[in-house]
């Protein structure tokens, strides 16, 4: 046929759209984008037809292109990846992992109306932080409880509500940066506290505090130094003796505590975290941490601490600009349904479990992986190993505690393993995995079960 003719049997874009395959896609896909497609397709075959490049054109032969390119378009920005990295609360990948069950509540709370602000027994306006507070209470053993966005709203409306104009005596050694730009001394000066250092980056001792004091102190706060280390020649305050030395002086004492950990580590070999409820018991005045580190919640931020002072916060403006909304706050209430048994926090909370689990679980599930993937994948095209190895908990907590695990170390023979990884990321779905040592380290700790196949098919394909 000659270009002309060719051209000229290009179908429009209205043939294709009332064609059977225009139709469904019309059904399935936005309308906008399945125009967009087939103009492109047609515009491409054009092309190609002015190029040389082709000597017929039949719509049968466009139909799989348009589909292609819709699916392209269509695709969810925000999807789910397979996580191999075996850092449990990636913050690039969404840190927290929400069970089916706890998503069962936010579902029924979310699709139709519910008593987010409706006081049931009285008939009257109620509360949205009431439905948490009995929870919080009750597992962490404080007199009261609010929940905002994230613990850096937390922080930061605490430190708006108690210190405000006044100073704020923190060591040195606890003007962290936690990712992500939140930085202690910056926090502080947005929310019109004043800074004041005492002690030096190694060491402070808790007669820096006391000499610190002043007529205009409102707060003396600590930090978790979260996610590094002071080591060698350090000191730090213990929170007891702040709380000793608040009592004194009539001062409140915070403490930042960064992940809020409910579940006493030390039986897991973690010495220096300590739980909430022991920073309560000390008698500290208000405690913040974060809902989705070691919790294993939503993104949210929870304060807890004296009524008093937790009254106060809550009538401060800045509470309605962090509030929390109705998804996350049944979700909360979900999680934390959970830590009121241990063992069922334990075994019910995708962060904890996979953080806590047994290391022999970890290997039998590498074990899996690799065998499956040996199955599929020719010993020419790639090597599979199951290594010991240790990952990280991420969420900038626990920085120098390596969790021993299991992974799948795969060395690719017939493309490098920087290709390999990019081919992965860029899959469907997108696996995230790291390199060392020239090998692809799949960490089977992050991997969840019924994952497996879709990270083998994913491996498997990125290999050819
Ligand atoms: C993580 C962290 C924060 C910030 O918490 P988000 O919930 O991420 O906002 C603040 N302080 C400390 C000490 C932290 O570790």
């Amino acid at each position: 046929m000659t270009k002309q003719k060719l051209l000229a049997s290009l179908p429009s874009v209205d043939e294709i759209l009332k064609s059977g395959k225009g139709l469904e896609w019309q059904e399935s896909y936005p309308r906008r984008y399945v125009l967009q497609a087939i103009r492109e397709i047609i515009e491409q075959t054009r092309q190609a037809i002015l190029k040389d490049e082709i000597k017929e054109i039949s719509l049968e032969d466009m139909l799989p292109h348009v589909q292609h390119r819709i699916e392209r378009l269509s695709v969810f920005s925000l999807r789910p990846v397979i996580n191999a990295t075996g850092v449990v609360m990636h913050t690039n990948l969404g840190r927290s992992v929400l069970s089916e069950e706890i998503l069962e509540n936010v579902k029924k709370v979310a699709c139709g109306y519910s008593n987010l602000e409706y006081d049931l027994e009285k008939g009257e306006r109620g509360k949205r932080y009431s439905h948490i507070q009995r929870l919080l209470n009750e597992i962490t053993g404080a007199e009261s409880s609010l929940i905002v966005n994230n613990n850096a709203a937390a922080v930061f409306v605490c430190l708006t509500a108690l210190a405000k104009g006044k100073e704020v005596i923190v060591s040195r050694g606890e003007l962290v940066e936690i990712g992500g730009s939140f930085r202690v001394p910056d926090v502080m000066s947005a929310s019109g506290a004043i800074l004041r250092e005492v002690g030096t980056t190694n060491k402070t001792h808790l007669r820096d505090y006391e000499s610190a004091i002043n007529e205009n102190t409102g707060l003396l706060l600590k930090v978790h130094q979260s996610n590094f280390r002071t080591i060698g020649f350090t000191k730090q305050v213990e929170i007891e003796g702040m709380t000793t030395l608040g009592k004194k002086h009539n001062i409140p004492v915070m403490f930042d505590l960064g992940s809020g950990c409910l579940i006493d580590l030390k039986p897991y070999g973690v010495h220096i975290e300590p739980t909430v409820q022991e920073i309560v018991k000390s008698g500290c005045d208000i405690v913040t941490f974060s809902g989705d580190k070691l919790l294993g919640g939503p993104q949210g931020g929870v304060i807890v601490g004296k009524s008093e002072l937790i009254e106060k916060i809550a009538k401060n403006p800045l509470m309605r600009a962090v509030r929390i909304d109705k998804l996350t706050l049944s979700a909360f209430e979900a999680v934390l349904m959970n830590y009121l048994d241990e063992d069922k926090a334990k075994v019910n909370i995708p962060t904890v479990r996979m953080l806590l689990q047994d290391v022999n679980e970890i290997k039998a599930r590498a074990k899996k992986i690799s065998m499956r993937l040996k199955r599929e994948i020719k010993e020419d095209v790639a090597e599979m190993d199951v290594i010991e190895d240790s990952s990280q908990s991420g969420g900038g907590a626990l920085p120098e505690i390596e969790f021993k695990t299991f992974a799948v170390a795969v060395k690719p023979k017939k493309l490098s393993v920087n290709r390999l990884e990019e081919r992965l990321r860029h899959g469907n779905p997108p696996i995230i995995a790291r390199i060392k040592d020239n090998a692809l380290i799949i960490d089977a700790r992050t991997i969840g079960d019924n994952e497996v196949e879709a990270l083998v098919k994913g491996i498997e394909g990125a290999l050819l």
